[in-house]
């Protein structure tokens, strides 16, 4: 069929672009899950280091204000007249005692670490850790910047490790001033520790950062005195000139940067997590300046948190993505559902169109067929009326020529008879005998007589009853035909026995039925060959609202071939003059004026019986009835 092939190649094209559909979809999901992500993580991570950032302010200002807290001592105690005194004579030991007791007293008040005074050499003239075996007294620090910086008329500051302690320390030095020369520098030195432990109270790892890059300050200790760059020449020559840092120990700082955000902006490292140095983490790297110090504070923020939170939201949108394709794939299947369920429906059309069409032509060829038969049924039935036309034209002349044979020798007969009784009466009249002639005109009285009865006989058969049907008394009936007969049936000594109810109505007429029962019993009188003594039995039965009168004989019953034209008008099988073979068809022709039905058949043990069916006649009301 054209139409399922049509369906077919619809279904070939469109499974390849279903596929082609869902592939697409797969690559868009895909690529829109690597777009959220990527979204997703740089959202987490500026969120992270909003908050990074507002933890490097706070540690900042932390840091600004803890130096600032030392910032103005050594200005202050420049200031002091002990100082002065000690400067303008050097060799004045009471005043360097009195000055240097005072020192002790200022450090301890300040936390500082050491409180020292130089002349213009550089050279240590007073200092607060006098007593201690590695006291700065007598020590030059005139390589160290903050000397130069102070002696230049500004305030010096300097982060480095003690030439003696090996310790860490931050130095503040002002220069002391007599009218406008310069007499001296006055530096405090300030432990970095106290910081230091701050900073290791933080949640995140905080470090500071110099000018060339080493880390000074760290919370993790891992940081301390590592480098984040390769130091400069020009950095290192100042550095080992300066005294600040011993170069030789300082190691590259374990942070490698791994990826970054917002155009290197946001740097991530991977960088130890603890101390141990054995567990390392990805962190956001933040930095903010602090331009006083040439510093930069540092801040290493762990990622983890992000991680989770974005594996989280990865496996959130993947479960989407399976419930997105699990729906489009129970979509998918019910549309291939309701497609395959279309193409069966096509194709059951289809084979139900192909069998209408066979049907149809079958049932167009029965059609043909049909046609031709009740054709030729059409020319049979023509040819069979033709026939039977033609049949009862035969019929007709046959009867007539039965009916006029009988006539002609019914009436011939008598009228022969008439003939010669008249003329003999002639002959009889002319001899004078007149009793002769009487006798012979009596003859013919008779024949006429007879031959009037015989047209009376006709007239009734051919004369339609238009006698209507009434209550008729079978037992009257029964009386009155046997009354008739008795005279032959006492001459043939017949046995007459009536059986069953005779007291029963029916409907017809009483004449016309003694008639039909006259005929009856006569035929049985006549059926019953000479010598045999005829018994002839009536039955009355009653079946619903139909009576039947049984008339039966011991005659040798009817011939095979007579019994089918039994009921023939015209047809006897009696002698000439016996028997005009009315009898039985008027008789019919009675019985079915009474809505009755007349039967003749013969009996299993000989004889011949005939059936009367009879209608019961209606019970009369009262007032009829009397
Ligand atoms: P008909 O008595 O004048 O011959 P019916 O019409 O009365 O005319 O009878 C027709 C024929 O039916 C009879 O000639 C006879 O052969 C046959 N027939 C009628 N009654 C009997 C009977 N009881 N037994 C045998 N034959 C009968």
């Amino acid at each position: 069929m054209p139409k399922t092939a049509k369906t077919d190649s619809v279904t070939a094209r469109a499974l390849p672009r279903t596929a082609l559909v869902i592939g697409l979809l797969a690559a868009l999901l895909a690529a829109s899950s690597v777009v959220g992500y990527r979204a997703m993580a740089r959202t987490f991570h500026l969120e992270l280091a909003r908050d990074g950032y507002e933890a490097l302010d706070l540690y900042g200002e932390m840091t600004r204000g803890w130096l600032n807290r030392y910032r103005m001592l050594a200005p202050i105690y420049a200031r002091d007249p002990r100082v002065l005194a000690v400067l303008r004579d050097p060799s004045d030991a009471a005043a360097r005692d009195d000055l240097q007791a005072e020192m002790e007293i200022w450090n301890v008040a300040s936390g500082t670490s050491v409180t020292y005074l130089m002349n213009m050499t550089g050279m240590t003239v007073a200092a607060s850790n006098e007593s201690d075996s590695d006291s700065f007294k007598g020590m030059n620090y005139g390589f160290r910047p903050y000397f130069r910086e102070a002696a230049e008329g500004r305030l010096g500051r300097f982060f480095g490790l003690g030439t003696r302690t090996r310790q860490r320390g931050y130095y503040f030095a002002a220069p002391v001033r007599d009218g406008d020369r310069t007499l001296g520098v006055m530096t405090v030195k300030i432990e970095v520790d106290a910081l230091e432990r701050d900073l290791r109270l933080s949640p995140y790892q905080v470090f500071l950062s110099d000018g060339s890059g080493v880390v000074i300050l760290s919370g993790n200790p891992i940081f301390r005195l590592t480098t984040l760059a390769p130091i400069d020449p020009e950095d290192a020559l100042r550095i080992a000139t300066a005294r600040q840092f011993d170069l030789s120990v300082i190691t590259p700082a374990p942070i490698t940067q791994i990826g970054s955000w917002l155009d290197n902006q946001l740097p991530v490292v991977r960088a130890p997590t603890d101390r141990s140095e054995v567990q390392t983490g990805a962190f956001l790297h933040l930095t903010e300046p602090m331009m006083a110090e040439g510093w930069t504070l540092h801040l290493l923020m762990d990622t983890t948190e992000v991680h989770h939170r974005l594996w989280y939201m990865v496996l959130l949108l993947l479960a989407c993505g399976l419930a997105i394709c699990a729906t489009a794939t129970v979509i998918w299947q019910r549309r291939q559902r309701l497609l395959e369920h279309l193409r069966v429906r096509e194709r059951m059309q289809a084979v139900l169109e192909q069998r209408v069409l066979e049907r149809t032509h079958d049932l167009s060829a029965v059609n043909q067929k049909l046609r031709s038969e009740v054709g030729e049924r059409r020319a049979a039935e023509a040819s069979l009326r033709q026939s039977q036309s033609e049949l009862i034209q035969a019929g007709k002349l046959a009867a007539l020529g039965q009916m006029s044979a009988a006539l002609t020798h019914e009436f011939n007969q008598p009228l022969t008879a008439i003939r010669t009784y008249a003329e003999n009466a002639a002959a009889f009249v002319d001899a004078g005998a007149t009793e002769k002639a009487r006798e012979n005109l009596t003859r013919i009285q008779r024949l006429t007589e007879r031959m009037a009865q015989l047209s009376r006989h006709l007239t009734r058969f051919a004369r339609r009853s238009q006698d209507t049907v009434e209550r008729v008394s079978l037992r009257d009936t029964l009386n009155e035909t046997l009354a008739l007969l008795q005279g032959r049936l006492e001459r043939a000594d017949a046995k007459v026995t009536i059986t069953g109810n005779q007291d029963l109505w029916v409907l017809g007429g009483q004449v016309r039925l003694q008639h039909v029962m006259m005929n009856l019993v006569g035929n049985a009188l006549d059926a019953v060959p000479e010598g045999r003594r005829p018994e002839i039995d009536i039955d009355i039965t009653q079946d619903r609202d139909q009576i039947m009168l049984v008339v039966q004989d011991n005659g040798d019953g009817i011939a095979p071939e007579v019994l089918p034209r039994i009921f023939d008008p015209f047809f006897t099988t009696k002698d000439v003059g016996k028997g005009l073979g009315l009898g039985l068809s008027i008789s019919f022709n009675i019985v079915k004026d009474f809505e009755g039905a007349l039967r003749a058949e013969n009996r299993p043990e000989g004889g011949a019986r005939f059936t009367v069916s009879l209608q019961t006649a209606p019970a009369l009301t009262q007032d009829a009835a009397e």
